[in-house]
């Protein structure tokens, strides 16, 4: 009864794995049916992360995810979890141009020497989004006027942290969306593991060509994508 249990729980992991068509490569435990009362353990993987072939125009949105399953993802405007308190992303989804998503995997390539991994909170934002956001934090440094349209609209900008090996994320001191002068820069009455944090992220973001704001740790303007079109589509949940 055991052995068919362990067999239904796997099968069904399996099944919900497939129909979600994770590309993540991921160890997975299994325990064979052959020894009831001493099981062996093997390890499988799932096929080898294949990227999507380049677009023929480095400006093109692409998904991210179509092009490496090194990242990890927290997009919190695709939950409740965030300075506007409600879910403004039906989805989340990590929508760039092609050469913004680029310079963001060699910059993973850099970090994953180190054994750390890049995380992100939001990548492209809709310009209605972005409108939505505006009326609720106007006139700051926070939130770009949507009369000019961010960076983000315009899919050259990003917003991240650093996760070690076991997925925690790195301490930089504040959470995302921290909106105060603890989240800055320049700000350096802070742990000194913290600031070799923030340090290491905004050093190698800028071997990419990913600049830092002064106001917030966790994100970076691509500079080749700064000047783009502002764009309002959003991404199928399908
Ligand atoms: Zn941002």
């Amino acid at each position: 009864m055991f052995k068919k249990l362990l067999f239904s729980t796997f099968l069904v992991a399996a099944l919900a794995c497939k129909k979600q068509d994770v590309t993540e490569v991921v160890p997975v435990t299994i325990i064979t049916l052959d020894s009831l009362n001493t099981p062996s353990i093997d390890t499988i993987s799932l096929p080898k992360f294949e990227p999507k072939p380049a677009p023929e125009l480095d400006s093109i949105f692409v998904k991210l995810s179509d092009y490496s399953d090194a990242f990890e993802y927290d997009l919190r405007y695709a939950t409740p979890n965030n300075f506007l308190a409600q879910q403004v992303y039906d989805c989340g989804q990590c929508y760039l141009r092609y050469k913004t998503v680029v310079a963001l995997i060699a910059a993973q390539e850099d970090f994953n020497k180190l054994g750390y991994r890049l995380k992100l909170y939001d990548c492209y934002r809709p310009l209605d989004v972005q409108k939505k956001m505006w009326q609720i934090l106007p006139g700051t440094n926070y939130v770009a006027n949507p009369a000019k349209g961010s960076v983000h609209n315009r899919g050259g900008a990003v917003d991240l942290t650093l996760v070690d090996s076991l997925g925690v994320e790195l301490d930089m001191g504040t959470d995302f969306d921290f909106f105060g002068p603890e989240a800055h820069h320049a700000f350096t009455d802070l742990d000194e593991k913290v600031l070799q944090n923030r340090t290491l992220l905004k050093q190698t973001m800028e071997k990419h060509h990913f600049k830092s704001i002064y106001s917030e740790w966790w994100h970076y303007n691509f500079l080749p994508a700064r000047k783009d079109p502002v764009s309002n589509f959003t991404w199928s949940c399908s």
